[in-house]
């Protein structure tokens, strides 16, 4: 029988009424027989995350000051979805461990993963699945590095023999067994980890929608749900900031060909979106899958006659970079130019300086700067090989009246990256996904 891994993000798991749709969605499939617990997160715009308000308690427990308010809003939480889950449960006495520890020896990676552990090991009493805790079996090195061929061992020895678990997510340990979290929203590399450490079929991530969106649901409020995307297109689709998924969730499944699956609890008959390395046979996807984009974007443009017969000319510009540990996002050559494409936050430390050693060393002809751009990334993997979708997506800019500053598309072709001003980034969103919507 195939095998799902199944992970229920915060909002998911955030009360008692969440814990009954998870429990009916989990009964309903028996494949699903490793289940991934996060932390409950909130109920409503205004709430808090149960490992914000553990952190809140950590930091006043480190300057020894009193952390009665979070802790109880902790203990309320846990205590009504027992309650109204009819199951027993020793509560008080892990909140009482928790206290001791917190004044004892308050370390923070050890406060927030306590949201996940409590949460992992509810559902798995409501379920009466066995409880995994990660402490043994998702492996850190010493400096707090996932250490991920032991943690796919170690998990595995722990998985294989069991019929069925609930891991609580989100952390793990080191070899001198001090817990480590991983960043936040990771209880998504968990379930990652767990699907590759068991050769899941299938691994399903259930949050609170449906599905990646071909675009910003800000800037366009009908965006539609994706349904096929692959490994490549998501990463860049993340990239640049569209976020259904921990980016380092996809790795781990990505190498073993298992297909993620994202769900969603409050609607569990959306088939939601699917994301795999190859499309299963005879099925179609959208040649473009989406448009996203970020804004705090700077460009230097470096000018000079006969620059690209210098050898030599960009490695010393990359060189000028690589010192000042700072990175880029694009590197375009021209005939007589270069063209670098760097986060502004990230420039503007060392700007002046930069640019000194530009003029003193490469002597250009012209130096320039534009800042306050954006970046818009339009992503599919064959979508922008024909020239024909890159032109549709550049005519419906012109259209509309909006400047181009960069244009930049790789011989690998998954993405058309174009620069425009930031006060026209929504704009242009919007023009772009109208003309890949009536495509698909
Ligand atoms: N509870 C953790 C967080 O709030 C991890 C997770 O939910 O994935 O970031």
């Amino acid at each position: 029988m195939s095998i799902t891994v199944a992970k229920f993000g915060g909002t998911s798991l955030c009360d008692a009424q969440q814990f009954r749709k998870v429990r009916d969605i989990i009964l309903s499939d028996p494949s699903r027989r490793f289940i991934v617990a996060s932390a409950p997160g909130k109920r409503f715009d205004a709430d808090e995350k149960i490992t914000d308000l553990l952190l809140k308690c950590h930091a006043a427990a480190v300057v020894g000051a009193s952390f009665e308010a979070p802790f109880r809003q902790i203990r309320e939480r846990f205590h009504e979805i027992i309650r109204a889950l009819g199951i027993a449960f020793p509560l008080d006495q892990e909140m009482e461990a928790l206290r001791q520890r917190l004044k004892r020896d308050p370390q923070a990676d050890y406060a927030a993963s306590r949201g996940e552990y409590l949460s992992a090991r509810i559902l798995a009493s409501y379920l009466g699945f066995t409880f995994v805790d990660p402490e043994w079996c998702v492996c850190f090195d010493a400096s707090g590095k996932l250490d991920l061929p032991m943690t796919r061992r170690t998990m595995s020895a722990a998985l294989r023999p069991l019929e069925n678990a609930v891991i609580a997510g989100f952390y793990g340990a080191d070899m001198n067994g001090r817990i480590r979290t991983l960043s936040r929203g990771g209880s998504d590399v968990t379930g990652s980890l767990a699907a590759a450490a068991i050769q899941a079929d299938l691994y399903e991530n259930w949050t609170d929608v449906s599905g990646l969106l071909a675009t910003d649901p800000r800037i366009v409020e009908s965006a539609k749900t994706v349904q096929y995307v692959t490994y490549r297109e998501l990463r860049t689709l993340s990239y640049m900031g569209a976020s259904v998924l921990h980016t380092d969730a996809v790795m781990p499944v990505s190498d073993l060909d298992i297909p993620i699956n994202i769900r969603n609890t409050n609607r569990p008959e959306a088939p939601g979106t699917i994301i795999v390395r190859r499309l299963p046979k005879g099925e179609k996807k959208d040649p473009i899958i989406g448009v996203a984009g970020r804004k705090g974007m700077s460009v230097i443009q470096v000018e000079k006659v006969m620059v690209s017969d210098e050898s030599g000319f960009t490695a010393i510009l990359l060189d000028m970079l690589k010192t000042r540990q700072l990175p880029f996002e694009q590197c375009l050559t021209g005939i007589d130019t270069v063209t670098l494409v760097i986060r502004s936050d990230l420039l503007a430390p060392c700007k002046a300086e930069l640019f000194d050693e530009i003029r003193r060393v490469l002597s250009p002809d012209y130096l320039g700067l534009t800042e306050n751009l954006s970046m818009i990334a339009v992503v599919g993997e064959c979508g922008t090989e024909s020239s024909d979708a890159n032109a549709k997506v550049l005519a419906a800019l012109a259209r509309a009246g909006l400047p181009i500053n960069t244009i930049n598309q790789g011989a690998g072709k998954l993405n058309l990256l174009i620069g425009v001003p930031e006060e026209k980034y929504e704009e242009a969103i919007r023009a772009i996904y109208y003309t890949i919507d009536e495509e698909a």
